[in-house]
């Protein structure tokens, strides 16, 4: 079963590319590796490419990759589509003749066109929609969506590069060159950011990705079953190679033959085992920092956050009004701060201000408000704590 290995190797190598900065895997050798691919070999290979070849070459090649991966471009959105419809052509030719089946009727085509046509839609809408960039004409609205919450955005500073106030949770995207409200993150198979105004998009591509995932895998599981009768091979007897008898066939050895004999069928098995569990896996990790009420730029200020925890250096500060608010005083600053305090010991303590509950939180991704309606009411809450 050398085959199977190598796809367990390189599914694992997959995933530890996607998933392997995730808060999940943080300390866990999922996170070394994911280090180690993405820096540590990359640093080995500049510092041999420079002594072994000409600074020159290695120059040019920094500049293409950052072209690639530094900027916004259409190369990784043309694979990606490319990669679906290749897929889905195999999907068209070797499995979708055979249904329906013995396992599966022919109203199966109904959702199945449907899931489709949502994952197509929704892709095509996240890629071209306006992810929520602040320009002149629209950022003293956009600074009224969110209020700074004292903590991972402690006041409204200028972005260095737009020279436009920097709305609370928007982010300066590098490779776009431009702030965005709400960022999540830049998606290099979307070629767009991922913010406020275009996350349900991204939210209804994942889960409807996720079902064309797993719907294919059933569908998969009854043709190859369903192949196992055409080819009379459920009850055909065969030889068996080592003690020579003439014994029923097996259900894998009936499996692996129909692969042998179909070889479109084994890479359409591929595809499904690589792409189902790290589709599902990330779509169920959207899902959760939006039902928590943080973004995956956020979830990093978090850490910092607890990072600061631990540290002791994050406390609860009584402001003159009697208000209170949660405040990183840096231990050099801590004898010049005279307002009353006390230290936070667990991260538990503190509110995540943009946290509405699960439910708002999401109904929020999915129908954001617009900016003039936020600025109508315009909220007047600070970060309070338990
Ligand atoms: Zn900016
Ligand atoms: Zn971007």
């Amino acid at each position: 079963m050398k085959f199977g290995f190598d796809l367990l190797v390189f599914t694992a190598w997959v995933f530890v590319l996607i998933l392997g900065r995730n808060r999940m895997f943080r300390d866990t050798i999922v996170e070394r590796a994911h280090v180690y691919c993405m820096e540590t070999l990359p640093g080995r290979i500049d510092r041999w490419a420079r002594a072994g070849i000409s600074d020159a070459v290695v120059d040019r090649a920094e500049r293409v990759w950052l072209a690639l991966f530094g900027r916004r471009n259409p190369v990784f959105q043309i694979i990606a589509v490319v990669l679906y419809f290749l897929g889905l052509a195999v999907f068209m030719t070797q499995a979708a003749p055979m249904v329906p089946n013995r396992y599966m009727g022919a109203w199966h085509w109904i959702p199945i066109i449907a899931t489709l046509a949502v994952n197509m839609g929704t892709y095509a809408a996240a890629c071209v929609a306006d992810p929520g960039v602040v320009h002149a004409g629209n950022v003293a609205q956009a600074c009224q969506v969110f209020q700074p919450d004292g903590l991972l955005y402690p006041d409204t500073p200028t972005c260095r590069t737009c020279l436009l106030a920097k709305p609370a949770r928007s982010k300066h995207c590098a490779a776009c060159n431009q702030c965005i409200q709400m960022m999540d993150h830049h998606c290099m198979w979307l070629n767009n950011c991922i913010g406020l105004n275009n996350a349900r998009w991204f939210l209804g591509f994942l889960t409807s990705f996720s079902l064309v995932c797993i719907y294919g895998s059933y569908i998969f599981a009854t043709v190859i079953l369903e192949l196992r009768h055409t080819r009379g091979l459920v009850g055909a007897m065969v030889r068996n190679e080592e003690t020579g008898l003439i014994v029923p066939i097996s259900f894998r050895t009936s499996i692996l033959y129909l692969l042998d004999q179909n070889v479109m069928l084994a890479v359409l098995l591929v595809l499904l085992v690589i792409l189902t569990p790290a589709i599902v896996l990330f779509t169920a990790y959207q899902v959760r920092i939006v039902s928590l009420g943080y973004t995956s730029n956020e979830e990093h200020k978090w850490l910092n956050v607890a990072d600061a925890v631990k540290d002791g250096v994050v406390f609860v500060v009584e402001s003159e009004g009697g208000r209170e608010a949660v405040e990183v005083i840096e231990v050099e600053d801590q004898l010049k701060d005279l307002r009353p305090r006390r230290v936070v010991k667990d991260l538990a303590e503190i509110n995540n201000r943009y946290h509405r509950g699960a439910w708002s939180n999401l109904m929020f991704v999915l129908f954001p408000p617009s900016a003039e309606a936020c600025t109508r009411t315009k909220s007047t809450k600070t970060t309070h704590v338990e």
